[in-house]
């Protein structure tokens, strides 16, 4: 396969959600950090999506994350979306599509639902025209992200048919985010997944769907939502620790070392690790090619 540069996520997440696999979609954090994603992907010949939080851009700024993703991704042979994580300010948004991502997500989920779904639609004609996918929330996901926070048992699922009224305009939407139970950072007890809802949401609603909060649900509740049409799972949190503990680690086994270059191989090495186990358990090892579309197989 030839080198594909950066990608949209939607095609790739239509044939993950038509063959039942999940791709796995990481937050980056820093160059070393999106590094051990795209080659942690390319080790195991799966596609991938580096998605960025608002806070990580304003951090680094657009132009250099978007750099560091391209040349990532000029570099190997597999599919790779640059993705914006939860937004809900346009101008980020738009700043994001003229840098080079080639997906971007509009939340809107703490708006009433007409307000967000009128929101929501500006920002898909926005994306067609640029040719950018788009991803869309509904309902309250649990936990942090970024400042905002949604005590666990605060977060509202998503209602069926606003679901279905809320994604009947924007057809080509590259994946939809129903509330359905899942929570971001840690869980504090068990995760009350709502599978029959997300199977009828599946079922009613032709655009693959995104899991929010990946970090801690076990293989049986990836198997369980993938199967029932998740094809985008998120993983922030787990990714977070890994690079401190990753970094920590190293000091900790070699409290003199004064060369920092093995800090950043040994956290590289930690993230990496988590991003082949998560690609695994999603079942994308070896989906390149299929999810590029460069692949008989269905
Ligand atoms: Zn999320």
């Amino acid at each position: 396969m030839d080198t594909m540069a950066l990608v949209t996520m939607g095609p790739l997440l239509k044939r993950a959600q038509a063959a039942r696999y999940g791709i796995a979609a990481f937050n980056m954090i820093d160059y070393n950090s999106a590094r051990s994603i795209v080659e942690g992907a390319a080790a195991l010949d799966a596609p991938i999506i580096v998605q960025v939080s608002v806070k990580t851009i304003k951090h680094w700024g657009y132009k250099a994350i978007a750099g560091w993703v391209r040349m990532l991704a000029d570099d190997v042979d597999v599919p790779v979306a640059l993705h914006l994580d939860h937004c809900s300010d346009a101008d980020v948004i738009r700043r994001c599509i003229d840098a080079g991502w080639t997906s971007v997500m509009f939340d809107g989920s703490a708006l009433p639902f007409a307000e967000n779904r009128a929101r929501s639609q500006e920002i898909y004609r926005m994306t067609e025209a640029a040719g950018v996918g788009l991803e869309a929330e509904i309902g309250a996901i649990g936990g942090v992200e970024d400042d905002k926070f949604v005590a666990e048992d605060a977060a509202i699922l998503a209602d069926y048919d606003e679901c279905v009224a809320f994604v009947k305009d924007m057809p080509n939407l590259a994946v939809f985010a129903p509330a359905i139970g899942t929570a971001h950072g840690f869980y504090k007890g068990q995760p009350k997944i709502a599978y029959d809802l997300l199977a009828r949401i599946t079922a009613a609603v032709p655009i693959p769907i995104a899991l929010h909060g990946g970090t801690g649900l076990s293989q049986e509740q990836f198997d369980r939502c993938i199967a029932n049409g998740c094809a985008k799972v998120n993983i922030s949190t787990m990714h977070k620790h890994r690079f401190i503990e990753g970094f920590v680690g190293v000091r900790t086994e070699k409290p003199k070392l004064e060369e920092p270059l093995p800090f950043i191989a040994g956290q590289y090495e930690a993230m990496k690790k988590d991003v082949l186990d998560m690609i695994r358990a999603f079942g994308s090892a070896g989906r390149a090619a299929h999810a590029a579309g460069l692949e008989a197989r269905p």
